[in-house]
């Protein structure tokens, strides 16, 4: 099955046997009757399973070419159940370049339980390796990153990984599985913040983890029973109808993407424009090997790199609504160093390059035109 189909069909087989609805009823239910002790028809109760976050399950584990899907209350909670599989003394080496909110959960919660965490460039593959101790145990990876839009050859961190016997996860909340399957390049686990581009509506808050190895996804299950950081059935349907539009939202996104990079990239006030798909991008090259198209999210600094202006400039615009959040049909527009990565220290958050003059731009789905005319007026 093409990827196309996947989204529509995949993991989606006999979905209602009762009555053939082509969607998966909402079994809004905490529990589920037993005929005998233990006689029950595959589900017991909601934390450990649900009908209709198994189907939006079976979706993402098929449009992540693994094999297990785990749908988690948040972007974050699907993190938490990773950083699970540690213990104390347990290594990760890590993206520099992160969201924010991935940053805080493993400094402020999880370096307190004893796991320790490198943060580095990984735009030279090899640099990685010399951060790799015998107490590695995880390689976190965000490509493209937030909000810089560095992009890692995943494929290069794979093979290191595999190396030293070291997990590598992907956060794919950026790229989507329409642009790049991390399984497919040799990660072994894939995360999603489904909040963003699976869902895709700005309606839902919800995580997903996508593995191919059975006895990872099994420690991985154990977590999310044991942790009960579940996705809820209402919002596992809401994942799952946006997931059937999303070949066609994100090929749209990434059209209206290129017309933006394009448009700031001539503009006189504009600084730097970081979008994978621009050639002067520093790791195009890699963004063409590992990605189909490059995306809707760009990020820009202007010359005058003055926070009052950044200000004005996200106050300004009328199209494009001024809120943290990215990967729904509306565009949006954010200001990192104030907003969604205020919680990273100053020195730290300039060191990647977000800069006061930093705009990140969620580029939705809305006439093209009216995208630009309004990125014009607010910098006029
Ligand atoms: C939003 C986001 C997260 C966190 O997901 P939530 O659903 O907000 O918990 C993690 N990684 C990236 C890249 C994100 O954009």
């Amino acid at each position: 099955m093409k990827f196309n189909t996947k989204t529509i069909h995949g993991g989606q087989e006999n979905i209602d046997p009762a009555y053939g609805s082509v969607m998966p009823p909402i079994y809004q239910t905490s529990t589920y009757s037993q005929s005998t002790p233990g006689g029950h028809k595959g589900f017991e109760y909601s934390r450990s399973g649900n009908p209709t976050r198994s189907a939006l399950e079976n979706s993402l584990a098929s449009i992540e070419n693994g094999k297990h899907g785990l749908a988690f209350a948040s972007g974050l909670a699907a993190i938490d159940a990773v950083l699970k599989l540690l213990k104390p003394g347990d290594e990760i080496v890590s993206t520099n370049d992160l969201y924010g909110g991935t940053y805080r959960l493993f400094t402020s919660i999880f370096q307190n339980f004893g796991i320790k965490f490198n943060f580095i460039g990984m735009n030279n593959a090899e640099e990685i390796e010399k951060h790799i101790t015998d107490n590695t145990k995880l390689i976190w990876v965000e490509t493209p990153t937030n909000p810089m839009m560095n992009i890692i050859d995943i494929e290069a961190v794979s093979k290191i990984a595999k190396k030293h016997n070291v997990l590598l996860g992907v956060d794919n909340t950026f790229a989507t599985p329409y642009l790049q399957q991390p399984l497919d390049l040799g990660a072994d686990l894939v995360m999603h913040s489904a909040t963003k581009y699976l869902g895709g509506h700005s309606d839902v808050v919800m995580g997903a983890l996508v593995v191919k190895d059975d006895a990872l996804a099994e420690k991985l299950y154990f977590i999310q029973n044991a942790s009960g950081g579940v996705a809820g059935p209402q919002d596992s349907f809401l994942v799952l109808r946006g997931i059937k539009t999303l070949h066609l939202r994100v090929q749209r996104h990434c059209e209206n993407g290129k017309a933006v990079a394009e448009f700031l990239n001539n503009h006189p006030k504009v600084d730097k424009v970081y979008w994978p798909g621009l050639e002067s991008h520093p790791n195009h090259e890699i963004a063409k090997k590992q990605m189909k198209d490059f995306g809707g999210m760009v990020s820009f600094t202007t010359k005058n790199d003055n926070l009052s202006e950044a200000v004005s400039f996200v106050e300004k615009l009328k199209v494009f609504t001024l809120a943290e959040s990215l990967g729904g049909v509306e565009s949006l527009a954010g200001h990192p160093a104030s907003m969604t990565h205020a919680s990273i220290p100053v020195e730290e958050r300039q060191k990647t390059g977000v800069l006061d003059s930093l705009i990140r731009l969620s580029v939705g789905v809305e006439d093209e035109e009216d995208l630009i005319e309004d990125l014009k007026q607010a910098l006029s």
